[in-house]
């Protein structure tokens, strides 16, 4: 006998925001495809929908039904609401244009919002909901630094979230969700969930799973998820810059139709997190600070400017390291990059090897005064490059090296991500071959930066993407938010969510 085909249909929608980053995202931001492309561009690649394929593939009744795909190049500002629309409109243009089809998976962020839409994860699962109606298993894959709403749980069967930090896991939390899925589609498990929030907002060096103290609450969801009765668990730890309504932290634990589990399990993981908030935060060093202590060391030297981390939507034009340094008068070599389409474009004009004039830095973000500075054009490139963390390939757009004295500069006109060393590579650039490396990430794999170097700073910068939460200016979350305010209570509530 012939077992009845089942038709998922696989959809992606993939951005993070910082509302503090000025620049606003376009559609032109996003890698965008549509029906067979989405698989073509997944089948063998480590990212969620890669290890969505890698499932199905090996599940003879399965057919998969590619739908749509719009993964932002980079991190970024809020979403243009027009360019949102489009993106939306395709989506569920996507969803609805899918005949017949048994489940669906989709593979979001989290921490992406627009102008207006401030939960966009949320108004997606929504309107796919009233497409393909109720009784449709809907399976969605999250980011831990998502920002989890009520609306996203509803409208989920299922949520799976991330289980590392740095994250490695995205083909196995495109696995997990295909395999939870399949569970859900074949009629072995009725999924409930507990969700707990906490009014908490964390930055820093704890939150990496495996050596941080938060890696303890991660572990515990995790153990629940893989228990008898568990099918998804885990923490979502927000991304602090994404300034909208439901801005928090969150417990998140599925289980199969133990709802006493999911409340108890995730109540406790809240009150063990709750009980180490103030210990999750990053220490900075001051900036002058830095400077002096950078200028004093003789061996490699490395200054983290997380403030201005593209990875999590900062615009990249700080200057604020680099006008320190020069106005110290800073003798040692220095590698930096820099997001500056104005700068790139007066390099391409005068061309390699010509000498300009150009203010650099704060042509994107206005907290940032343009610095003026006498360069060299070394090399001019199209800026797209490949890079080592996972092989794929990266655009930072029109670019241009640019040499000052003793300054090396990779400036790009667009934001690209910069956790690895693929950028400085991509231009010739050894970070090694330099005193000072300015690294606009807060956390690297650690061979890249922080094993050879002599001094590693975590700079006290200004900028969109700052670990100091208090200097931003949150204005939606809501409050009081620790550690925005100076007296929170927390009282947790576990909210249970079932289809
Ligand atoms: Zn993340």
């Amino acid at each position: 006998m012939l077992c009845p085909m089942l038709r998922v249909l696989i959809c992606e929608c993939k951005q993070e925001i910082s509302s503090f980053n000025p620049v606003l995202g376009r559609y032109e931001d996003f890698s965008v495809s549509f029906g067979q492309q989405v698989i073509d561009a997944h089948r063998g690649v480590g990212s969620e929908v890669g290890g969505a394929i890698s499932v199905f593939d090996g599940e003879p009744e399965v057919e998969m039904v590619p739908g749509y795909s719009a993964v932002a190049i980079t991190s970024g500002g809020t979403v243009a609401d027009a360019d949102f629309a489009r993106i939306a409109q395709e989506f569920l243009e996507a969803v609805r244009s899918a005949r017949d089809v048994d489940g669906i998976y989709f593979a979001m962020h989290g921490a992406m919002a627009a102008q207006t839409e401030h939960d966009v994860e949320g108004y997606l699962l929504q309107e796919a909901r009233k497409i393909v109606g109720e009784r449709i298993p809907i399976v969605t894959s999250l980011d831990l630094h998502g920002i989890l709403t009520d609306r996203i749980v509803e409208h989920s069967n299922a949520v799976v979230l991330y289980h590392t930090y740095p994250h490695v896991d995205f083909f196995e939390t495109g696995q997990r969700s295909a395999r939870l899925l399949l569970k859900i589609l074949r009629g072995e498990v009725r999924p409930v969930t507990a969700r707990v929030s906490i009014p908490a907002l964390v930055r820093g060096v704890e939150l990496r799973t495996e050596t941080g103290k938060w890696g303890s609450c991660v572990r515990r969801a995790i153990a629940v998820e893989n228990g008898p009765r568990g099918l998804s668990g885990g923490m979502f730890i927000g991304n602090p810059f994404t300034d909208v309504p439901e801005l928090c932290s969150n417990v998140l634990l599925v289980t199969d139709d133990d709802a006493a589990l999911a409340e108890r399990e995730a109540l406790a993981i809240a009150n063990e997190f709750w009980g180490m908030r103030e210990h999750l935060y990053q220490q900075l060093t001051p900036l002058d600070e830095c400077v002096r202590l950078a200028a004093a060391e003789t061996g490699h030297t490395v200054l983290v400017d997380a403030a201005d981390a593209t990875s999590s939507g900062a615009s990249g034009d700080s200057n604020a390291i680099l006008r320190a340094l020069v106005e110290a008068g800073y003798k040692r070599t220095v590698l930096l990059p820099l997001v500056d389409p104005p700068a790139v474009d007066a390099a391409f004009l005068a061309g390699v090897g010509a000498t300009v004039h150009v203010p650099l830095g704060g042509s994107l973000d206005p907290r940032f005064e343009p610095l003026e500075m006498e360069c060299k054009v070394r090399m001019l490139f199209d800026g797209r490059f490949k890079n080592e963390s996972h092989g794929s390939y990266w655009n930072g757009g029109r670019s241009a090296l640019l040499e000052s004295g003793n300054y090396m500069m990779t400036v790009t006109s667009k934001a690209v991500s910069l956790y690895d060393r693929s950028l400085f590579y991509a231009m010739g650039q050894d970070p090694l071959d330099f005193d000072t490396v300015i690294v606009k990430s807060p956390h690297c794999q650690f061979h890249m930066f922080e094993g050879p170097s002599k001094l590693y700073l975590n700079v006290d910068a200004p900028g969109s993407t700052s670990a100091d939460v208090r200097s931003l200016g949150h204005t939606r979350c809501a409050r009081p938010m620790y550690p925005l305010d100076a007296e929170v209570a927390f009282a947790p509530v576990a909210k249970l969510f079932r289809r």
